[in-house]
């Protein structure tokens, strides 16, 4: 079923939030070449637990050994944090971060680029980013959920981009998972009616190159099939009558790291 929290419900959702939205501007100092995904989850730890009561969602969630999914160029989602993967020059690098505190969760992805990156690599850092906007600004009381999916494939025609169809968002609230899924393309007019009072993680995963994935053999690490790169940026949102309000965005106008 899906869920309607009052106000004071997404209040609590907001307050783990803001948690991650103060992470990923945190975080950005450590995003610089020579820096480990095991070093960048161990900040990402030591900050949400410096919360009172908070901690990492995914931590254990479905046997996941990070506190934060944390991928890399080609990876899309589920990267397992690592002392052996050593960010580079270029390189982009996701860090997906679910936040539970009093019984609430929330969750919240980033795509940072390592340094400088190429014009290619940027054009899909704007394209993912400027996706995430566009469905967020669907998140409107009456639409339905295929116009957010609609909304990221407005985004992205022509620019020569994939699409992640195989991956979705989804409801949040006393789970990090809950009904309804998001799918990232959609019909307008199609799916779950929205309502205020839901509240949604969407999620949008692009890639340079094909919209088809794979599973590497740790069983977690989702990579394109085609090596290309891939970015994914996510708010955690409610829909409330006022309009969408995003819960994750304090770190909204994250500054790039240079
Ligand atoms: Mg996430
Ligand atoms: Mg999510």
């Amino acid at each position: 079923m899906i869920h309607l929290r009052t106000s004071r419900e997404i209040d609590a959702i907001a307050e783990g939030g803001s948690i991650i939205g103060r992470l990923f501007e945190h975080l950005a100092q450590f995003v610089r070449p020579g820096i480990s995904t095991k070093g960048l989850d161990e900040e990402v730890e030591s900050f949400v637990r410096s919360h009172d009561g908070a901690v990492p969602a995914f931590k254990g969630l479905y046997g996941f050994p990070g506190a934060a999914c944390i991928s890399v160029n080609e990876e899309v989602v589920h990267g397992i944090p690592k002392d052996s993967v050593v960010l580079g020059e270029g390189d982009i690098v996701t860090v997906d971060v679910g936040v539970r505190l009093d019984g609430w969760c929330s969750d919240s992805a980033y795509t940072y680029p390592v340094g400088d990156v190429d014009a290619d690599t940027q054009r899909l850092l704007d394209a993912t980013r400027a996706s995430l906007d566009a469905a967020i600004e669907a998140a409107v009381e009456g639409n339905h959920v295929g116009d957010l999916g609609a909304a990221v494939m407005a985004t992205v025609e022509g620019r020569g981009i994939g699409i992640v169809r195989d991956l979705v968002g989804h409801g949040i609230g006393r789970e990090v998972h809950e009904e309804p899924q998001i799918p990232n393309i959609g019909r307008p007019g199609h799916g779950p009616k929205l309502r205020a009072g839901m509240v949604l993680a969407i999620e949008p995963m692009l890639s340079l190159g094909s919209d088809r994935i794979r599973t590497l053999e740790d069983r977690w690490t989702v990579v394109t099939r085609d090596g290309s790169r891939s970015a994914h940026f996510e708010h955690t949102v409610a829909v409330t009558a006022d309009g969408p309000r995003v819960l994750t965005g304090a770190g909204r106008e994250v500054p790039n790291p240079v």
